[in-house]
């Protein structure tokens, strides 16, 4: 499978804040290619859809209710080993937890409100670009 595609979603918080484009800048300075974008809001039924995964979890509602709050930009991104590079670029879930630099660490205050979502497979990243752009 391509290895060099991946999904990102600028997230409510970072939308609201006026971050979006110091993200999208620092993303492009990377050296990601945006080859697709659009600024939507989730239902909570394509929020669940998407975080179906965690179902079941103890924050699976607020990550519902924070999904749904407001605007996110959702975007394709190419780049050789695009899913590590960029998983590398955001930081580790927790911004508290994220390295010096990343987007997280920059940009987000909470695990709950964490500005960014990056892919964590190629698999995912071409099931959730399809999930957004078909
Ligand atoms: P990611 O791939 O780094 O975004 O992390 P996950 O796929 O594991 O989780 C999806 C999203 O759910 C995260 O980005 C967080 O917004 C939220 N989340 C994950 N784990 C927790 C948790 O332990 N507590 C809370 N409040 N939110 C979480």
């Amino acid at each position: 499978m391509d290895n060099n595609k991946t999904f990102t979603m600028i997230k409510p918080d970072a939308v609201q804040n006026g971050y979006a484009g110091l993200i999208l800048a620092k993303i492009e300075k990377a050296g990601f290619k945006i080859t697709a974008m659009k600024m939507t809001q989730l239902s909570a039924e394509s929020a669940e859809s998407f975080y179906e995964i965690h179902r079941g979890k103890p924050f699976f509602k607020d990550l519902i209710n924070y999904m749904t709050s407001g605007p996110i930009i959702a975007a394709i991104l190419e780049k050789d080993n695009a899913v590590l590079d960029f998983r590398e670029l955001i930081g580790n879930t927790n911004p508290q937890e994220a390295k010096e630099g990343t987007i997280r660490q920059l940009y987000a205050k909470s695990i709950d409100a964490n500005a960014i979502h990056g892919s964590d497979s190629d698999s995912n990243a071409k099931i959730e670009g399809e999930f957004h752009f078909s």
